[in-house]
């Protein structure tokens, strides 16, 4: 743990999975870094802990080897609703289930060999036109990057809490002590909810509960989905519950001045897609960049990009949340096409062209008009 030096090219407030990839993302550029935490590591979280193939890869970008950090792989996804099940491949390597406390760890030690300094149990209280006010002093900045989550107080600080549109969902976690019982994530879709299963180690899975209601828990909607209850009541949970929000949120904008947000803080796709650390370490070497030239406005051009698909899909997930007809239809209509569902898929991780996506839509409509 590192004390707060005078002065630095960037600093970065919070350090979770946003906050260290926009440090070690700027590390690679050539600028001294500071960043801090009001919490110490290893940081947990309620997460699906779920990540996808191009997720992996924009973190081997950043120099980070998640598969080396044990976990456990998963080649796809599954849907699931009453009776139909439907499971594609991903068409580009594999995803990867890993315990956030392991992946926060990993980061933190890459930050350390990268030269990043750490300020943990530091609670950033405001910014100002010459830097940060941490621990009641000021370290000046030429740079800052909010990677402080959803709730984010620098976007706040610094005005840029607009957005296009805002909804919100809660999830709840909790590990059982079981060997998974899939090789893809599964995403079993019940009436105003869903529960995903990642497998997260030879022996554990992780289930979360996704839904609008707040006050749902995972012990009141298991035994609408009796296949699982029936698997995990063999298994104990390993842990309590952890609660979350999940917000679709998509700002006007992401930066302003020399102050940039990253990570939740700059929006984020509801927890369905499984995409928000995919878009946060493709943020984070988009930030780097934009930093190294010295202009911020190619990284909101950027970041606008990057989050484009995973809105798409997060619509799409959420319409079949609300239209529990149609969804049923839907998942009966792909389970007789599975191609369509790999087609989907493919658009997911970014190997398919809206183009070829809209052909799958139309060919998926046609096929539920026909059931
Ligand atoms: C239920 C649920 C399931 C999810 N499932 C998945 C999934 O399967 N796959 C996936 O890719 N994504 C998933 N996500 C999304 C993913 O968890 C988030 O996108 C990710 O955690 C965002 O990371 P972050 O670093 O931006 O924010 P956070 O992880 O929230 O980190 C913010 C950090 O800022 C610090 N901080 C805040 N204020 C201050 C301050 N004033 N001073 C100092 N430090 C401060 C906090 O202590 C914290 O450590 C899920 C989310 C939820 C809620």
């Amino acid at each position: 743990m590192t004390s707060l030096p005078r002065s630095t090219d960037l600093f970065v407030i919070g350090g979770g999975p946003a906050g260290l990839a926009a440090a070690l993302a700027a590390r690679r550029r050539g600028l001294d870094v500071t960043l801090a935490d009001s919490s110490v590591p290893p940081i947990d979280k309620a997460c699906g802990e779920g990540i996808m193939p191009d997720g992996l890869a924009a973190a081997r970008s950043l120099g980070l080897d998640l598969d080396a950090a044990g976990g456990h792989a998963f080649r796809g996804i599954s849907f699931r609703d009453g009776d139909s099940a439907v499971a594609a491949a991903f068409p580009n390597g594999h995803g990867l289930g890993l315990r956030r406390t392991a992946l926060h760890q990993l980061m933190v030690n890459q930050a350390i060999d990268a030269g990043v300094h750490l300020a943990w149990g530091v609670r950033v209280s405001g910014i100002t036109a010459e830097g940060v006010m941490a621990d009641d002093r000021l370290v000046r900045a030429r740079w800052i990057a909010g990677a402080d989550g959803g709730n984010s107080p620098v976007r706040r600080w610094a005005g840029l809490d607009a957005c296009h549109h805002e909804s919100r969902r809660f999830g709840f976690r909790r590990h059982y002590a079981i060997a998974p019982w899939s090789e893809y994530m599964e995403i079993h879709w019940g009436e105003g909810c869903q529960l995903y299963i990642t497998p997260v180690a030879a022996g554990e899975v992780c289930v979360v509960l996704i839904s609008s209601d707040q006050r749902l828990r995972l012990d009141d909607v298991l035994p609408g989905f009796p296949e699982v209850e029936r698997r995990l009541s063999a298994a104990g949970p390993t842990n309590l519950q952890r609660g979350g929000v999940t917000a679709s949120r998509r700002l006007k904008a992401v930066y302003r001045g020399n102050v940039a947000l990253v990570g939740d803080s700059s929006g984020s796709v509801d927890a369905i897609t499984g995409d928000g650390l995919c878009l946060l370490f493709q943020q984070s070497v988009a930030l780097a960049a934009a930093l190294e030239a010295g202009d911020l406005s190619l990284y909101q051009a950027e970041h606008r990009r990057i989050g484009r698909r995973p809105e798409w899909m997060a619509n799409l997930m959420l319409l079949l949340d609300q239209h529990g007809g149609l969804r049923s239809r839907a998942i009966r209509a792909l389970a007789g096409r599975p191609n369509l569902f790999a087609g989907m898929l493919a658009m997911h991780v970014g190997q398919q062209s809206p183009t070829d996506f809209l052909r799958n839509g139309l060919a998926l409509g046609w096929r539920m008009l026909t059931l």
